[in-house]
């Protein structure tokens, strides 16, 4: 799987830059920041390009999952890897009959003589399954035991690496982890969203057996939240792109007549109506980062009428009185 033209060079200049171990555990090459800090960063990354972004989140949520729950071994031979970008991690939960409901999940691990797992199933939808941006790929499974007891209380959690790891920390030979296709999506489609194939794959069983889905809700809910900065992304960049584009474009005559005499097109930021509209949206985005403007009350917590309860509109920024 080949990523679009200039990713390749733009994500080895972003590793080199330490950009992906923003958060990491510094005793093995993150750089420690707070999350406060990397939300920041999540943000302005998304509003740049949403799909560079996303192999990003599911490398950092797969850090932050293995920081949690692999011993120390495990640690060591991976964390400073996906840290510095040398390989990127993934997440592998989803399977063509179930999403939500992950107790179904068909995908098994016979254990092997040496301790490892064989890893056999198919896993869908999943980001960054495969690509070219690392020379190894580490892929956080999840699948049941010969002994698991039905439903969620049987999911375990196994590392599975495209390549196999040794000791020490070195990859080698292929691992039996095959991408068996794209999925065709609507947007983000320079972001790989992978079908993979796990053929009897070497994993190592990460945390106690059957705990999985708690250590994976880890990954998830970073994952969640993420995903929450997309949006947060995406709606500041629309912001910004679209006060451009107003600030531009030369078009109809204000209210008050002419700015300049000159020239009786006006920009739309003259009409009252256009600048409230986008100082809501200025609102918006601030609004959100600090978690409370979009939020509608609980009723339980609010005895206001629903009609008083909804965000008024703004005042016009100062920024806008120079239009
Ligand atoms: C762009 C993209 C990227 C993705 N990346 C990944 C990835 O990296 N890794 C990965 O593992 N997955 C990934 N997914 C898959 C994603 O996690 C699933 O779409 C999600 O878990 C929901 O599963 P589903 O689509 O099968 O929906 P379903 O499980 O069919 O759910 C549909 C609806 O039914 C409800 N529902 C389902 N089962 C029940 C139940 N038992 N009780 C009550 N309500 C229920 C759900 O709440 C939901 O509202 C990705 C999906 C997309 C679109």
């Amino acid at each position: 799987m080949t990523t679009p033209a200039g990713f390749r060079e733009a994500f080895a200049e972003f590793a080199e830059g330490g950009w992906c171990g923003l958060a990491g555990d510094p005793a093995l090459g993150g750089q420690g920041l707070p999350k406060l800090l990397t939300l920041a960063f999540d943000e302005m990354l998304y509003a740049s390009n949403s799909s560079f972004a996303l192999y990003l989140a599911l490398n950092n949520g797969a850090a932050l999952l293995l920081d949690q729950y692999a011993d120390e071994a495990t640690r060591a031979r991976y964390l400073p890897r996906l840290y510095a970008g040398e390989w990127l991690g993934t997440m592998c939960l989803t399977e063509p009959h179930c999403g939500t409901d992950l107790g179904l999940i068909k995908t098994r691990a016979t254990p092997n003589d040496d301790g490892s797992y064989a890893i056999t199933g198919s896993k869908i939808w999943i980001t960054g399954g495969e690509h070219d941006l690392t020379d190894n790929i580490v892929h956080l499974v999840l699948a049941k035991l010969p002994d698991a007891p039905p439903g969620a209380k049987g999911i375990s959690l196994f590392l599975v690496p495209k390549r196999v790891v040794d000791d020490a920390g070195q990859a080698g030979e292929a691992n039996g982890v095959v991408c068996g296709g794209l999925e065709h999506k609507m947007g983000i489609k320079a972001s790989a969203t992978c079908v993979m194939h796990f053929e009897a794959a070497r994993g190592e069983l990460i945390g106690e057996p059957h705990q999985g889905l708690a250590a994976m809700f880890t990954m998830m809910n970073y994952e969640r939240l993420s995903i929450g900065m997309q949006g947060l992304g995406l709606g500041e960049i629309a912001y910004q792109s679209a006060i451009d584009f107003a600030r531009e474009r030369l078009q109809s005559r204000a209210p008050g007549g002419a700015a300049a005499p000159a020239d009786p097109n006006n920009p739309p930021t003259r009409f009252w109506c256009i600048r409230t509209c986008a100082a809501w949206r200025w609102t918006c985005a601030p609004g959100t980062r600090a978690g409370g403007c979009s939020r509608p009350s609980s009723p339980a917590s609010s005895t206001a009428p629903a009609t008083t309860r909804r965000p008024r509109p703004a005042p016009v920024p100062r920024r806008w009185s120079r239009c």
